[in-house]
C-alpha cells in the first residue's frame, strides 16, 4: 500500500529502530508524528531527518504517563482528524543478563509499564482515530524473545512484556476483525541499537524495513499475526 499522504505515528522515534523507521516513512511520502519522551532529543532527531516541510511533527510523550495518551489523541484529532499508522516501537530491556532470581520488582514493573501498559494506553486512546482512517494499521514492535514456543532463560521481564504485547496484538485483531484496522506484531531481528548491543547483526535500517513491510500491507493483508524475517513466527 502506498504511504503517500498517510499519517504515521512512531513511538520512540528519536533513535534506534524508531528513528530509522521515521526516515523510511518520510521517504515513502507519509507525514510522521515522531514521539520522543525528551522533546530536545525529538527535535535533534527531526533536524537529522531534515524532512520535507510540514511532513514531520515532534510530539513529546512518555508512554508511562497516564494522561498523555488522551492528550495526544486530542492533538491528532485537531491537527489531522484521523491516524493511518500506529507503530508501537518504544521499549526498554532493563534485565539483560539478569537471571530471574536476581530480577528486582522495580525492573519488572518498569518494563511492563513501558512495553505493555504504555502500548495499551496509546493504542486504546488512538483507536478511534485509526478507525477513522479507513485503512488503519497497528504494528507492535515485538521480539522473538517473547515467543512462548522458543522461550529460553534470562530476560524474564523483557520476555514477559513481549509475550503480553503479542497477546494484545491478538485480542485487538480479534475485536477489530470486521473493521479496516489491521493489527500485527513484528520482530525486527537482533538489531544493532543501544538496546540490541553492538554485536547484533541487523542494522536499524534493516530492522525498520521489516516493520515498514507490515505498515504497508494491503487491505486484504494479515491481521493478528507475529512476523519475523518476512514469515509468520510461532507465538
Ligand atoms: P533503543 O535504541 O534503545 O530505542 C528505544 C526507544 O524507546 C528510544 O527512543 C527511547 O527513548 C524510547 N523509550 C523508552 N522508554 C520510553 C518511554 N517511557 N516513553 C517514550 N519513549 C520511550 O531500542 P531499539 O532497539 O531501537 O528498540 C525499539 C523496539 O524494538 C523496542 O520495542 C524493542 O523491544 C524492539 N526490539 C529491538 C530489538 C533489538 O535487537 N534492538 C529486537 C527485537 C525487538 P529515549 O531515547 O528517551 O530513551
Amino acid at each position: 500500500m502506498e504511504l503517500n499522504g498517510k499519517i504515521a505515528l512512531v513511538t520512540g522515534g528519536n533513535r534506534g529502530i524508531g528513528f530509522a523507521l521515521c526516515r523510511q516513512l518520510l521517504d515513502q511520502g507519509a507525514t510522521v508524528i515522531l514521539i520522543a519522551r525528551d522533546e530536545g532529543k525529538g527535535i535533534e532527531a527531526a533536524d537529522r531527518l531534515a524532512p520535507p516541510a510540514g511532513r514531520l511533527v515532534v510530539y513529546p510523550l512518555d508512554v508511562c504517563d497516564d494522561t498523555a495518551a488522551g492528550q495526544l489523541a486530542g492533538f491528532i484529532a485537531g491537527r489531522f482528524g484521523h491516524l493511518d499508522d500506529l507503530i508501537n516501537n518504544a521499549g526498554v530491556a532493563l534485565d539483560k543478563f539478569v537471571p530471574s532470581s536476581k530480577l528486582g520488582v522495580e525492573g519488572l514493573r518498569k518494563t511492563l509499564e513501558t512495553n505493555v501498559v504504555g502500548v495499551f494506553k496509546i493504542t486504546q486512546a488512538l483507536m478511534p482515530l485509526l478507525a477513522a482512517s479507513g485503512q488503519g494499521r497497528v504494528v507492535n514492535v515485538s521480539s522473538q524473545l517473547g515467543s512462548l514456543s522458543v522461550m529460553g532463560g534470562m530476560l524474564l521481564a523483557y520476555r514477559m512484556s513481549k509475550a503480553a504485547l503479542n497477546s494484545m496484538t491478538r485480542v485487538w485483531a480479534a475485536e477489530l476483525a470486521d473493521s479496516n484496522v489491521l493489527v500485527n506484531s513484528v520482530c525486527p531481528g537482533w538489531v544493532r541499537t543501544a538496546l540490541g548491543g553492538e554485536d547484533a547483526p541487523v542494522t536499524p535500517t534493516e530492522g525498520a524495513a521489516a516493520i515498514l513491510a507490515m505498515v504497508t500491507i494491503d487491505d486484504d493483508g494479515p491481521t493478528g499475526t507475529f512476523v519475523r524475517d518476512g514469515a509468520v513466527h510461532p507465538w
